[in-house]
């Protein structure tokens, strides 16, 4: 009898897809590769847990690709210091912020949509994520008490860069939000610079979208 070699567990598997989509930070792969991503999708969808797609969340909404989240993660470009402040417009699911809460000092996240905003914190809190302050309501406007931030993450699609956002990043905060029309947008890293703000556009992208006062606005009851 010959000895199979044992297949690798689904996080390592999803790191080296990583890996090989040109995701380089160390940290952020570790965070991917032991957060149970399966915990934060419907128990019907886990054999697809690991797989590198969105996936829906109820209330007409998605866990967004491990790839998009890896990404939007590097240009965070966090320092993983104590002092450390992130803000995350959109929880959703939470596994985002799961990722987050692994790499900084302090997460502030904010959910629209109340029963996502609850299961993404009750999840994370039996998961044992101590540093996250949860919020629910619209986030277009940032959570201003708690400003300056060294990254804000939106992770919905806005019309253009949201100006309040910008306003709360402290000098050489990085911004990340997917702007652009309601069916494709670019995915944006916004430095608050010296001189005012430094735009990089990184990859194509489909969110869903950010609906508030600095966004789309709500189109119907049905939208969350
Ligand atoms: N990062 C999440 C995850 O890992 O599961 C996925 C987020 S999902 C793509 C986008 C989320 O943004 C949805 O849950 C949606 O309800 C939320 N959202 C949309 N507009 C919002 C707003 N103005 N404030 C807060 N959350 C908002």
């Amino acid at each position: 009898m010959t000895d199979r070699p044992e297949s690798p567990a689904p996080g390592t598997r999803l790191r080296r897809l990583l890996v090989e989509s040109g995701i380089r930070d160390p940290h952020v792969l570790e965070a991917i590769e032991t957060t149970p991503r399966e915990r934060f999708v419907d128990p019907s969808l886990r054999g697809a847990a690991y797989e590198n797609r969105a996936l829906a969340i109820g209330s007409r909404q998605t866990i967004s690709q491990p790839f998009v989240v890896a990404r939007m993660t590097e240009l965070l470009e966090l320092s993983g210091t104590s002092e450390e402040k992130v803000l995350e417009i959109g929880t959703g699911s939470g596994y985002q912020t799961a990722v987050l809460c692994r790499l900084t000092g302090r997460v502030i996240t904010i959910e629209r949509i109340p029963a996502l905003a609850a299961a993404a914190r009750a999840l994370l809190t039996q998961l044992g994520a101590s540093n996250v302050e949860y919020h629910t309501g619209d986030g277009s406007t940032g959570w201003p008490s708690s400003a300056p931030y060294d990254g804000i993450i939106v992770t919905a699609a806005a019309p253009r860069v949201p100006q309040t956002l910008y306003d709360q990043l402290k000098p050489g905060g990085r911004l990340v939000v997917p702007v652009g029309t309601e069916e494709n947008q670019v995915m944006q890293q916004v430095v608050r610079g010296p001189d005012g703000p430094i735009v990089t556009d990184d990859f194509h992208c489909r969110f869903v979208p950010l609906i508030g006062i600095e966004a789309w606005r709500p189109k119907g009851p049905s939208q969350g």
